[in-house]
């Protein structure tokens, strides 16, 4: 290998550029693509990554880089052509791409090993020495003796706990030189202190044996195999299939990551894999929010150095600087929490199927509800699917029962929490010992104060939506946005009219607990949402009640809607399935079908079989009908031919830009020049583009959210692109910055991309003006 004269590095601060620096004689040997290093930049010194090494360079002006920080190139080229792509794909710049690649811990480099002090023998003493110690310094005789005993070298401060002795009385040892002391890095194991029982392997039913064999198939010849979607109904044994699926890759002397949503990421799940792979525990490496950064610092270089061999993680770990990469496993894949909502915006499933490709390893996309993108993907073949029609054991789906809650309420005159209907089957349950959930995505005791006289509502002062009435200690008995956490006082009048008339209106999942616990007064009802689960341990303490049956009824938001598994549970109720439904977003009805399957999903993992209601106001909408029937193909087509009409996703890409200010009108002055300067630029690209179907002249622009007009669509023809007006974004306000949104759509996104990086890039904005760009974005409001 030639040794470089020069390298080009990406600073981690600065924008959009990369520079090249000359590398020292001494320097050459340890240097290579993906070192970090420290380097001159303008008056002061950066830390940069290397991502490129050259014998020459055209560049005028070149110094020299400073150090190599760390002693091994810590990015492979495969990690760094795919932080490229990201950058490319979603409008981003690499150095933010990198903060995603690389996790800060491990480029700032301050954090390093936890070192500890090992203390082991040190000279030999003679008996008259030790007879002598003993009659002086009796603690220092009783240490000493401890320590010679030893067989291997142990921690100082373990020892000394064993001993009850203290640390003085050790120096004075250390100092005589009959103990000697040294320093080494212990690694810091988030899952020490827990045992993890071997579990084999389970036996698989023809489905499920089937699945494997594609998945192994795909991973004798990873080349020519197609990212796989595992379609699998609720309860049918996808993760098992993930379990011997990642031992035939560890057996092709591969590794693996797996991802599962945050929220999935449970101690239960941990413990299933660990378990698996007992044989090789140290083998598996977690990755997740709640490490400290010690700990991720270790779990980074467990991965790094190749001891780990199995990653499991949330959204992030798509980036585990695994080596010789088998599989990549995605459960959950239609979940939304693998979209990153901070720059870089990317999407962890899109991101693991292009490593697939860049890595030469079998991708493997698992759900009971695949995403509409994903299916649309297999529907066209780019991806191959697999079917699992079957709960395992062949249990029965959950029967699915909805109540209109339209007729519910001609009977009760107020806003129904329990139908009759399902309040008989809750009592129905308690009487049989048997559990229920009761499923609610909205948090809080009431969702609005209102004035019955005047109609105002008490509206969050620096967002425009309205602040929820909590009952919960934290802040009992106040009003909190949910969006930027401001509270307020309860006022005692209206403060717009005066009147004595404020009522609270909606209710969420607080309320819900309470009313539930009015009508079943025995029955023993916990929450589990956001607010009742701040503490890491209420939530395995909630769980492990549930399971060990001291709780009766579970209400929750979509905390309880993933993954959990209990086999006491034959009811669940949906407490009103249409606050998805009606969100301004093309997406509504997939999450409202998704959510509702997921839930229900929940009912009849045991011996007796689930039922499920589903309580609405719209009883005949789409998601809820087809939902109701597991009908997954029929909601599919239906929604499928509903995007195609409208241009969405995925037959189009679409393109969020969202420009914001404290100050509205500059705000909406921008946003308009911005607007202006796309139609401009897409115009030219358009005029430039060689494709005789080019539209001419300007793209039609629509509304950025709702149903566009189907005339329309229908006189323009396929148009290339279609450009959004800058209008208000459906949350005017969030944390006192004005928002507008533009939304730009169309079928090649990466000229899409590059496109609009450029414009934005040129655009003269004021300074209090941010503007974001989204690709593929997951959040409209
Ligand atoms: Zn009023
Ligand atoms: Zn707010």
């Amino acid at each position: 290998m030639t040794k470089p004269s020069y390298v080009r590095v990406i600073i981690d601060r600065a924008i959009h550029r990369e520079l090249d620096y000359a590398v020292p004689e001494s320097l050459r040997s340890r240097i290579g693509v993906g070192s970090r290093v420290r380097v001159p930049f303008r008056e002061k010194s950066a830390l940069a990554t290397v991502v490129g090494v050259m014998e020459q360079s055209e560049a005028k002006g070149i110094r020299p880089i400073d150090a190599v920080v760390g002693e091994a190139p810590i990015l492979s080229e495969q990690l760094l052509e795919l932080g490229r792509w990201i950058s490319t794909y979603y409008c981003c710049p690499i150095e933010t791409v990198m903060r995603s690649v690389l996790p800060q811990v491990i480029r700032r480099a301050e954090v390093g090993w936890k070192k500890q002090l090992f203390v082991q023998p040190g000279r030999q003493p003679d008996n008259e020495e030790l007879e002598k110690l003993r009659k002086r310094a009796p603690r220092q005789a009783e240490l000493l003796e401890a320590i010679l005993r030893l067989e291997a070298p142990v921690r100082a401060s373990q020892l000394l706990r064993q001993v009850s002795l203290d640390n003085q009385t050790l120096r004075a040892l250390v100092k005589r030189g009959l103990v000697e002391m040294r320093e080494e890095a212990v690694v810091r194991d988030p899952h020490a202190d827990e045992q993890f029982v071997a579990t084999s392997n389970l036996i698989l039913n023809q489905e499920q044996t089937r699945a494997l064999e594609e998945i192994t198939q795909a991973l004798d010849s990873p080349e020519k195999s197609r990212p796989i979607l595992l379609h699998g109904v609720t309860g049918s044994g996808k993760t098992e299939i993930y379990l011997q699926a990642i031992r035939a890759a560890l057996n092709r002397g591969c590794t693996a990551i797996v991802l599962v949503p945050e929220i999935s990421l449970t101690p239960q799940t941990v413990e299933r894999f660990k378990g698996r792979f007992a044989d090789v525990q140290d083998a598996v490496a977690v990755l997740h929010s709640h490490l400290s950064e010690g700990e991720r610092h270790d779990e980074w270089h467990k991965i790094h150095s190749g001891r780990a061999r199995i990653v499991i993680g949330a959204r992030s770990a798509v980036f585990a600087p695994l080596k010789n990469l088998g599989l990549i496993v995605v459960d959950e894949e239609h979940e939304t929490t693998y979209k990153q909502e901070e720059a870089p915006r990317y999407h962890a499933r899109d991101i693991a199927i292009v490593r697939a490709k860049i890595e030469k390893c079998v991708a493997v996309l698992g759900s009971a509800t695949p995403s509409l993108e994903s299916y649309h993907n297999a529907a066209i073949g780019k991806y191959r699917l697999v079917t699992l029609t079957q709960r395992i054991d062949e249990k029965q789906m959950p029967l699915m029962r909805v109540v209109d809650l339209r007729q519910e309420r001609r009977k009760q005159k107020s806003a129904t929490i329990l139908s009759e209907k399902l309040r008989i089957a809750i009592a129905d349950r308690l009487e049989k010992r048997e559990q229920t959930i009761l499923f609610l995505n909205r948090r809080g005791f009431s969702t609005s104060l209102l004035c019955s006289s005047c109609g105002e509502a008490r509206n969050c002062p620096n967002c425009s939506v309205a602040l929820t009435f909590h009952r919960y200690p934290a802040v009992a008995g106040r009003l909190s946005c949910h969006l930027c956490g401001h509270t307020a006082a309860v006022p005692k009048k209206c403060p717009a009219c005066g009147q004595d008339a404020l009522i609270y209106a909606g209710f969420g999942t607080e309320r819900v607990e309470s009313t539930v616990s009015q009508i079943f007064p025995k029955a023993v009802v916990r929450r589990m949402d956001a607010d009742s689960m701040t503490r890491k341990e209420a939530y395995r303490e909630t769980l492990r009640n549930f399971r060990t049956g001291k709780i009766d009824i579970l209400v929750g938001t979509q905390m309880i809607a993933k993954g959990l598994h209990f086999p006491n549970v034959t009811l669940v109720g949906i407490i009103n399935a249409d606050l998805a439904l009606h969100l301004p977003d093309f997406r509504a009805g997939e999450r409202t079908f998704q959510l509702l399957t997921q839930v229900a999903g929940r009912a009849g993992r045991g011996e007796t079989s689930g039922e499920v209601f589903v309580q609405t106001y719209t009883p005949f909408s789409p998601s809820i009908q087809f939902a109701r029937h597991h009908d997954f193909a029929g909601y599919f087509q239906q929604e499928l031919e509903f995007r195609e009409r409208c241009g969405f996703p995925p037959f189009k890409h679409a393109v969020l830009i969202t420009v914001r200010s404290p100050h509205e009108g500059r705000a909406k002055l921008s946003a308009q020049t911005l607007q202006r300067r796309l139609k401009e630029a897409l115009a030219y690209s358009a005029e430039a583009a060689p494709e005789p179907e080019a539209p001419s002249g300007a793209p039609t622009s629509r509304k950025p959210l709702g149903l566009p007009s189907l005339k329309a669509a229908a006189k323009a023809g396929p148009p290339e692109f279609i450009l959004g007006d800058a209008t208000p974004a459906p949350l005017e306000k969030l944390q006192s910055q004005f928002r507008f949104h533009i939304l730009l759509r169309g079928e090649a996104i990466m000229h899409l991309s590059r496109l609009v990086r450029e414009t934005v890039d040129k655009l003269p904005v004021p300074e209090d003006v941010i503007v974001t760009v989204d690709v593929d974005p997951y959040q409209l409001l």
